[in-house]
């Protein structure tokens, strides 16, 4: 060994021993036993900001990456914390609590009460000294270099080559310190200056790397000429490098990741081999998208014009976890949709996901069709369980509604039953949020009289009519017998009740059966449409419905 260089490296590497060997390492973290085809996915949060919709996608491709079709397959949690300055308090929480809301739980990695399983720490702080290990083979094998370059310098590199429209970047001719003197560096180092561990490129970009990604196929790329930074001046590495050590120590199998990492494809690819690891598969997953509603075009999802874009928008409009997940399925997998109509009520976890079905480009968003997705969600759902998911979401976010509803769970249940069983339920909520407005009829203190009563009904036979079916009005009445009174109703007062009729000669008629039973629903709702009013009438009970029925009739 080369004194000169194993004396550089223990001045980069106080904190090691001659026993801090990657050998070592590999004994520490051995390859997992796990059965043939099982998977190692992890995710690799930073914690620096809110989570977005692009984070749950991944994490859910990541999830059923580990899970399907195979019962020891892992699925970790990894912090990504090198960013301290970036750091957001409580963000490590908010995402284990927010990932577990939609129900994705991870085998082994950061949790709430520290770390879970044998190949952590799983917070990127407290690896340092791995990173150094690996750093130090790569000097000691001539692979890495203590670069002295100052901001400055680096600025001036990249003016001069836009000036000669080379390639920015720190390479070739522009590497400066990549052949310093070993002397020299020594003496730098001693001399208190401060440096970066560059990585020390052998590649050249006029050959081509060949390359095999899960989902996006074959690529090739020239290889990689950078030596890009593995350890910052603090000794804190870059994603470029704490990923490759991370990944190959904690023994992932595939790496999921978004295809912003593709540019930086090469420079891994290189790393990992230098490193002389085996690299895992990778899946570079395709952004989620969404169609500019003012310029028409596809364009990536942004924390800042659209809402739809952070986790938190879901939990505060309140739509069901299981909605979310199910949509997502549908981005990421293409036979999902087909799949789902086969299997109706299967968990999407019977789903055969698969890393090559995910879409190549980029995913559509659509919060219309969301919204289609969730409300089908919700139709399907007992009346129990959308109680307790509206109650669940209005005890955070709607004290009073809460109170409302808990105060008279049966009454509560009995008005979300109506409209639910059978083939086609009705789909009236797309999240929790909309519930109340929906339902708020069913309480004397929210009813309003919000839409007007049908203009084709003159006042008079309003009044007449919301009179007379104070007198009739019997809640025992079963649906045919209540339907019998409104045509009784309708044909006492000129209306009629045969649709067909009225529609071939609408003028014969003062109006329709439509138009009397909007009467009565406007006077009962405050609204001209409502899920089946004998059966809603029947909930609200008699004295209410009367109530109701005569002060309309006295407007
Ligand atoms: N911390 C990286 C990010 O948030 C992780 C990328 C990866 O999954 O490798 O983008």
């Amino acid at each position: 060994m080369d004194n000169k260089l194993l004396q550089l490296s223990n001045l980069i590497f106080p904190d090691l021993t001659e026993q801090d060997t990657v050998e070592s390492l590999e004994q520490l973290f051995p390859e997992r036993c796990l059965k043939e085809g099982s998977k190692v996915t992890r995710m690799a949060p930073s914690p620096t900001g809110s989570m977005h919709i692009g984070n749950l996608y991944g994490a859910l491709a990541d999830e059923r990456i580990a899970h399907t079709q195979s019962d020891d397959g892992v699925f970790l949690l990894r912090i990504e914390d090198t960013d301290e300055k970036r750091e957001v308090e409580g963000a490590v929480e908010k995402i284990i609590k927010y990932l577990g809301a939609f129900g994705i739980e991870f085998d082994e990695g950061a949790s709430q009460d520290g770390d879970i399983g044998s190949y952590g720490p799983y917070r990127q702080r407290q690896r340092a000294k791995y990173y150094h290990i690996v750093a130090r083979k790569l000097l000691l094998e001539g692979r890495a270099y203590p670069c002295f370059c100052s901001e400055e310098e680096l600025k001036q590199a990249h003016q001069a080559q836009e000036e000669a429209k080379e390639n920015f970047g720190y390479y070739g001719k522009w590497a400066k310190h990549r052949d310093m003197d070993v002397d020299k560096a020594i003496a730098k180092i001693q001399n208190g200056e401060s440096f970066v561990l560059r990585f020390k490129s052998m590649g050249d970009p006029s050959k081509k790397v060949d390359f095999k990604d899960q989902i996006k196929g074959k690529l090739s790329f020239p290889e990689n000429d950078q030596d890009f930074v593995l350890l910052k001046s603090d000794g804190i590495p870059t994603y470029h490098f704490a990923h490759v050590v991370d990944d190959h120590f904690m023994r992932t199998t595939d790496v999921v990741r978004g295809e912003e990492w593709l540019s930086t494809l090469p420079w891994h690819v290189e790393l990992w081999r230098a490193c002389g690891f085996k690299m895992p598969r990778f899946c570079h997953t395709a952004q989620v998208m969404k169609l500019d509603e003012q310029t028409g075009t596809k364009r990536k999802m942004s924390k800042r014009k659209d809402p739809e874009c952070t986790l938190g928008f879901y939990f505060e409009k309140g739509y069901p976890a299981k909605s979310v997940i199910e949509y997502l399925m549908t981005l990421l997998n293409s036979g999902f949709e087909q799949w789902r109509s086969a299997n109706k009520d299967a968990s999407y976890k019977d789903f055969p996901f698969k890393a090559s079905n995910m879409g190549n480009s980029g995913a559509m968003f659509d919060l219309a069709k969301f919204n289609d997705v969730s409300k089908n969600i919700i139709a399907f759902m007992t009346a129990d369980e959308v109680y307790s998911g509206v109650c669940e979401w209005a005890e955070e976010n709607d004290k009073e509604f809460y109170r409302m509803l808990t105060a008279d769970e049966s009454y509560a249940k009995a008005f979300l039953s109506i409209g639910r069983g059978g083939k086609k339920p009705r789909k009236d909520f797309a999240c929790w949020s909309e519930v109340k407005s929906f339902v708020s009829y069913y309480y004397d203190n929210l009813f309003t009289i919000e839409e007007a009563f049908p203009e084709t009904v003159s006042l008079q036979d309003r009044k007449a009519i919301l009179a007379d079916y104070a007198s009739i009005y019997d809640e025992n009445d079963d649906n045919n017998a209540w339907f019998e009174k409104i045509k009784e109703l309708c044909d006492k007062y000129g209306y009629t009740s045969d649709m067909k009729a009225y529609k071939e000669n609408p003028d014969a008629f003062k109006g329709s059966i439509t138009d009397v039973s909007n009467v009565i629903r406007v006077a009962v709702t405050g609204r001209t449409n409502s899920p089946d009013l004998c059966s809603l009438m029947k909930v609200l009970g008699k004295d209410k419905v009367i109530e109701r029925i005569n002060s309309a009739a006295a407007l």
